[in-house]
């Protein structure tokens, strides 16, 4: 069995804590790897080498550090196959969607080559007599983030590539669920021209977390997980003094309108609703057909569909939809939660409970399942299942389903199906949601927009990458100057308006 290492200061080290956690390949059950789980001397190590190291980075001219990034590109596409093979090896997902995982995230370090445009400052020539004031945009110092399982390649560059860019050292403490591919990131960064201690890998758990929450050297934190570690990271590093952002869990609301094209509409809930086996934080989990013809037309097209979706392991290649679930825990929350809806007296139309494969029998596979009529008290549209069910509310107006949405607790993602450009309009301006999708099921912004959910899937003021990233990355230093033109006797006392 492989040890994973931490990456610091420019090597591999291995974990000397004693604690490991395993790395499945879920595709088979078997553990294939151990993760070292950091204590909080080696997060030590790993700061001093960033804070040693960060003065020289910052001080590199934007143009060059940009360079870096688009060298980081290259290297990123001459891997592209090695680095979606150990994702999909310890994630599950399918190759495809493990090298979609990788594109969205390169094409955030694309956008950071743009950085001596992003850090300009702002100039006001003569605000007063011979006097300027100028802004930069100055480097925050040593930064950190905490990365989920799901999108260990996106979320990673989400973070690192602004940070970096903008003069920072970073240090990742991605999921200990599949830790690999954020390992080969850092060593190409350094490949790419990045200077060692400036992007470090200490994996790890809380006790890796709370490090990184306490160290009063780390500047900031970024955050993507589920909603309970995000309050508790945002509260304590808050507290703490730093700059902190949280992303959190999602429910995501469908809403198809009676007017909509069924068959892309139903499409769209497929993937959205499946694909990667439901774990992605801008699925589609809820379909809201308004009325109950729309309903009735929406589960007719969903049924056939869903029967004949490819469940497998993820070197079948482009000949499955979608993969196993990450572990046995959580195959086994997501049907305890499956239970709890046909408990609590929803339809289950399509049952996906007792799905095997055939050859991989250990693996943590879920069938596909669809439910009608779920209700909102009901633990299955509460709760963010994050697996392959999507749960279909009825509603008996548009008012009622834009209600369901704006009353849910998480406010990542949304979508209206429609022909009425009137509704969608209204729908888009009203919603109290971060990001929505009028006819596209996953609305996720590209790279120069910025990502972020609303309400509790979201803590903190800015956006993920997209301008926001160079504001949350850098702090504003703002310089009033005078150059007097002749010798000035006497001092000012008062503080008063340049005239
Ligand atoms: P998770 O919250 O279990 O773990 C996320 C990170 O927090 C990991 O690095 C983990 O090691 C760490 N962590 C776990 N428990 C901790 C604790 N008690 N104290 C400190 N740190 C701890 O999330 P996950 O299962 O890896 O990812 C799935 C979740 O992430 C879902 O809820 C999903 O919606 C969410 N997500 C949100 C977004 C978004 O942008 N809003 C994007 C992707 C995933």
């Amino acid at each position: 069995m492989q040890d994973l290492t931490h990456y610091i200061n420019g090597a591999h080290v291995k974990g000397t804590s004693g604690r490991y956690s395993d790395v499945f390949n879920p595709a088979t059950g078997e553990v294939q790897a151990r993760c070292p789980l950091a204590s909080v001397e080696e997060m030590n190590v790993a700061v001093a080498a960033a804070q040693a190291a960060q003065p020289a980075w910052a001080a590199t001219n934007p143009q060059r550090r940009a360079r870096v990034m688009m060298e980081f590109v290259r290297l990123l596409n001459r891997d592209m196959d090695k680095l979606a093979e150990a994702l999909s090896r310890e994630h599950g997902k399918t190759f495809p969607d493990a090298k979609g995982d990788i594109q969205r995230g390169l094409e955030v370090v694309e956008y950071c080559i743009g950085a001596p445009h992003m850090l300009k400052g702002e100039f006001t020539d003569g605000a007063g007599p011979g006097i300027d004031i100028y802004s930069m945009r100055q480097a925050l110092g040593v930064t950190a983030g905490i990365t989920p399982f799901n999108f260990p390649a996106m979320i990673p560059m989400w973070m690192f590539a602004p940070a970096l860019a903008c003069g920072n050292a970073f240090i990742l403490k991605p999921s200990e669920r599949d830790p690999s591919v954020p390992l080969m990131l850092a060593e190409l960064m350094e490949e790419a021209g990045l200077p060692k201690g400036i992007l470090q890998v200490v994996n790890g758990d809380k006790v890796a977390v709370d490090a990184i929450l306490d160290h009063e050297v780390i500047q900031s934190i970024g955050f993507v997980g589920s909603t309970p570690i995000a309050q508790y990271i945002y509260g304590r590093g808050c507290s703490n003094g730093k700059r902190v952002q949280c992303f959190g869990g999602a429910k995501n609301h469908m809403i198809i309108m009676p007017d909509a094209d069924m068959d892309q509409a139903a499409d769209a809930l497929i993937g959205a609703g499946y694909g990667a086996a439901g774990e992605r934080c801008m699925a589609i989990s809820v379909a809201v057909p308004v009325g109950d013809e729309t309903a009735d037309r929406l589960i007719e097209k969903l049924v056939p569909r869903i029967e004949k979706l490819k469940v497998g392991p993820y070197t079948a290649g482009n000949d499955v939809d979608y993969g196993p679930v990450v572990t046995a825990e959580a195959k086994q929350r997501i049907l305890g939660l499956v239970e709890s809806g046909i408990a609590q007296g929803a339809e289950l139309v399509v049952d996906g409970r007792n799905f095997k494969l055939q050859g991989y029998e250990d693996g943590f596979f879920v069938g596909p399942h669809l439910f009608d009529r779920v209700t909102p008290d009901m633990d299955i549209y509460t709760q963010e299942i994050f697996g392959p069910v999507l749960s279909t509310v009825r509603a008996a107006s548009y008012e009622e389903a834009l209600k369901l949405a704006m009353d849910h607790e998480y406010g990542n993602g949304t979508a209206i199906f429609t022909r009425d450009g009137d509704a969608a309009r209204d729908f888009a301006a009203r919603v109290n949601v971060g990001m929505v999708g009028i006819n596209v099921p996953i609305p996720v912004p590209l790279a120069y927009h910025t990502f972020g959910g609303w309400k509790k899937s979201g803590f903190g003021d800015l956006n993920q990458h997209g301008p926001d990233s160079f504001k949350f990355y850098t702090r504003t230093k703002t310089v009033t100057a005078r150059w007097p033109s002749g010798i000035k006797e006497g001092g000012e006392f008062n503080f008063k308006a340049m005239d």
